[in-house]
């Protein structure tokens, strides 16, 4: 997904810029109005500061909303509820009051993209229930419960964080940076024995249906135990 990124202040722009490049988003950053407008590449959806040098942000906002329907998302350090009226009238889809983390963010795109993509009948019946993870385990994410077998696996609060990160995407290598700053939300330069720990909990709670495997120096990687395709 390409992100165009308008935002002049450098610091904040540049570790915006590496946390989603990390999340596999490919961003375009410019740090004016008149660069955002005139950015003639194609973008996915547009992370727009109202705080610029040269214009007001919600006239940029509203400028690209008259051009069309590509989603906005506001990030600001003003913390003015009448901003953030402001912007939605303008056509921003969303606001992100700064501080914020890259997780916030991310999870802020992922929403606006769902809702502006049109859903068959079929895929908002699956978004009502469950995820179902091969034939033993089920993640109800709305209401932040997990089943094995169809009984409720007691888990705490981070343990269901990080198995919801993982099984996002099943068989993708995540480095212990990413867990940690998805599901902690922090940025760890310390030891991780806290992930070790949660890892071990969800082998041991969900033995059979999940695997973690751990990959020296990099991270995990989550798998679904497939019962009907292991009982060979
Ligand atoms: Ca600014």
């Amino acid at each position: 997904m390409r992100v165009l990124l308008v935002e002049d202040d450098e610091p904040v722009a540049e570790s915006l810029r590496r946390g989603l490049m990390r999340y596999g988003f490919e961003v375009a950053w410019v740090s004016t109005g008149s660069a955002a407008l005139s950015h003639s590449d194609p973008y996915d959806v547009v992370l727009l500061d109202l705080g610029l040098p040269d214009t007001d942000g919600l006239d940029v906002c509203k400028a690209l909303r008259e051009r069309g329907d590509v989603p906005i998302i506001v990030i600001s350090a003003r913390s003015d509820e009448t901003d953030r009226v402001v912007g939605l009238e303008l056509g921003a889809d969303d606001y992100v009051s700064k501080p914020f983390g890259v997780r916030e963010v991310i999870a802020r795109i992922r929403a606006v993209m769902r809702r502006i993509q049109p859903r068959t009948p079929a895929a908002a019946a699956a978004e009502a229930g469950p995820d179902r993870y091969g034939d033993r385990l089920t993640i109800d994410r709305k209401a932040a419960r997990v089943r094995l077998d169809g009984a409720e696996v007691a888990l705490a609060p981070k343990e269901y964080d990080l198995l919801a990160f993982l099984t996002e995407e099943p068989g993708a290598l995540m480095s212990r940076e990413q867990i940690m700053e998805a599901v902690w939300d922090a940025n760890w330069f310390g030891p991780t024995k806290t992930l070790d720990v949660h890892v071990a909990a969800l082998r041991r709670k969900l033995a059979g249906a999940i695997t973690i495997e751990a990959v020296r120096g990099v991270g995990f990687r989550l798998e679904i135990v497939n019962a009907g395709r292991d009982a060979s």
